[in-house]
């Protein structure tokens, strides 16, 4: 089997190419290189079957030959994050929405199975089912300011890829991916956990916006690959939306403490307005947590490491990665 993964080259994308061609399957990366980077699939360049094409997915024809060339795709490739969006709603826009279709169509027209990578943003505000955790039928409520153009266009392309399946038949996968951390994310994307381990480390104060209550759950990236994986191995799963995270809730402020205390060092905790963080008129959204039992009960999957287990794994990949610079621990 040859699998196209398009953001093959970003944070989720590289994971699951290395997982699939850890499998035996041959893989093919189309990335256009705007938010993920070639250091994050250096490693597999010269892995046999392994194949990198830079392209985008605006571009209708390098996207139509890579998925005549492939078997089945994984379509990650996307404008992510929402700070990014915030900044350029347009490109935002047109890559999550135009790209999709293009994906979608060349799927349709040589045949191809495909996932479509979508994300817990598309929930909006905080209207939950009543066990407090969003469920994939959950009603959808999203805000007016500009924050939403990520969700919106996300909200798109989840419906794009079903009117594909109801009226084409074209088999299509959903999984929208819940806050995920793992090795290769960047913090400058404003991901909180690699923020929050690199500031711990280096000593730094620890930035919790707002008043840190807000709550989340965290995926270690392999525990969301092997998801996504055996979701694409499931007849049952066609047509359907899932949620791919984690059930175990944390507030932001424990968050922060939790780290501090496993590294050991003695970094403030400081906190930063909304507005100072990311603006005038950011929304942050108070709890998001997933209910997984459509997951579970489609695959007999759900996440294997715990909170604890995901924080020391990335402690110890930071403090890797920064070397010299991690301050002497304390104590
Ligand atoms: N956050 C924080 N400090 C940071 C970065 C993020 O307190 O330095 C908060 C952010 O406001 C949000 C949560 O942590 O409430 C998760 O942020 P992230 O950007 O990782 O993901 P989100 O869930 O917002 O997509």
């Amino acid at each position: 089997m040859k699998v196209l993964v398009t953001g093959g080259a970003g944070f989720i994308g590289s994971h699951l190419a290395e997982a699939l061609l850890a499998r035996g399957e041959g893989i093919l990366v189309l990335d256009d290189l705007s938010t993920g980077s070639l250091q994050n699939i250096i490693h597999l360049m010269r892995r046999p079957g392994f194949e990198f094409r830079l392209g985008s997915i605006l571009d209708m024809r390098a996207v139509d030959e890579s998925v005549a060339a492939c078997d089945v795709v994984y379509h990650l490739g996307a404008a992510v994050g929402v700070r990014l969006v915030f900044e350029q709603p347009v490109r935002t826009m047109e890559t999550n929405v135009q790209g999709t279709q293009h994906v979608l169509d060349a799927c349709l027209r040589h045949g191809r199975k495909v996932l479509i990578a979508s994300t817990s943003e598309i929930y909006g505000k905080d209207a939950q089912s009543g066990t407090g955790r969003f469920r994939e039928d959950d009603d959808i409520t999203i805000g007016s300011s500009m924050r939403w153009c990520y969700a919106t266009s996300k909200a798109l392309d989840e419906f794009l890829a079903r009117a594909y399946y109801a009226d084409k038949g074209l088999p299509v996968v959903i999984t929208r991916f819940f806050n995920t951390v793992g090795p290769r994310q960047s913090p400058a994307y404003g991901m909180v956990v690699p923020r929050f381990v690199e500031q711990a480390l280096l000593g730094r104060p620890i930035t919790v916006y707002g008043d840190g209550s807000q709550v989340r759950s965290f995926t270690w990236v392999g525990d969301a690959v092997e998801a996504v994986v055996r979701l694409m191995e499931v007849p049952a799963a066609e047509g359907e939306v899932f949620n791919v995270g984690s059930e175990d809730a944390v507030t932001i402020c424990e968050l922060a403490e939790l780290i501090r205390g496993m590294t050991g060092l003695a970094s403030e905790i400081v906190h930063i307005p909304y507005e100072q963080a990311y603006g005038p008129g950011f929304e942050d959204i108070h709890y998001r947590v997933p209910d997984i039992s459509k997951l579970r009960r489609t695959v007999g999957y759900a996440p294997t490491l715990s909170l604890r287990e995901i924080l020391e794994r990335m402690i110890g990949y930071t403090r890797e990665r920064l070397g010299g610079k991690v301050q002497e621990t304390v104590g």
